[in-house]
């Protein structure tokens, strides 16, 4: 892929970051966004400890495969391994997001999944939304348990911590985990006035059926 076309990349990245500040899915420098180049063994990754308003194009790094630094100085975010694992267990994802969104990690830190209780859920994150078991942050083991719990889906919820989501692209990625930090809080307000009902089931397997065509 050309300069030109990583740049704009690059500044998609930036770009994904200040919304996902905004939209109050992380505060500081937390959470970290990564893009595979199409085709290659190239990943485009936030840095650590740079605060998403104030990062530049120079900031973005490039990875490879294996986690080695292939274009910038800064150090690559400490989930880097976290988001290659994904890229390596899914050909189809081309973009990771790892926020710690409020409502999302409120039911992460329960240890409980988000059930398919909710239209447009199943069709977007292939099902009911896993926790993975808890792993320190920047770990093998949390990347382990992610890429795990993950699955085939588009979301998974880390104990004790945040969401990861992904899609083909940076704004399905985006947008996988604006619906999630949603569905979270309306699963919390739902399970406030009651017990959250399911879809019924051939709807679940009519929505999956979607989900896998999108894919
Ligand atoms: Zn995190």
């Amino acid at each position: 892929m050309a300069e030109k076309e990583i740049n704009k990349i690059k500044m998609e990245i930036i770009e994904a970051g200040k919304r996902m500040l905004h939209k109050d899915l992380v505060i500081g420098t937390a959470g970290n966004i990564s893009v595979r180049i199409s085709g290659e063994d190239r990943i485009l990754v936030t840095p650590s400890h740079v605060e998403y308003d104030k990062t530049e194009i120079d900031d973005i790094l490039v990875v490879d495969s294996e986690g080695n630094v292939l274009e910038g100085d800064r150090n690559p975010s400490i989930e880097t391994g976290m988001h290659i694992g994904v890229y390596k267990a899914r050909p189809d994802v081309g973009a990771v997001v790892h926020s710690h969104a409020i409502c999302t990690s409120a039911i992460a830190s329960l240890g409980k999944t988000i059930p398919p209780f909710l239209d447009g859920l199943v069709s977007t994150i292939g099902g009911e939304i896993e926790v993975a078991e808890y792993g320190m942050p920047g770990s093998e083991e949390l990347a382990e348990n992610a890429v795990r719990a993950l699955g085939e889906k588009n979301a998974v919820l880390l104990a004790n911590h945040g969401s990861l989501c992904c899609g083909k692209n940076l704004k399905d990625a985006l947008e996988n985990t604006e619906l999630v930090e949603r569905v979270a809080q309306i699963f919390i307000f739902s399970s406030i006035l009651g017990k959250p009902r399911n879809l019924p089931q051939e709807v679940v397997e009519l929505q999956q059926g979607i989900f896998e065509m999108m894919r």
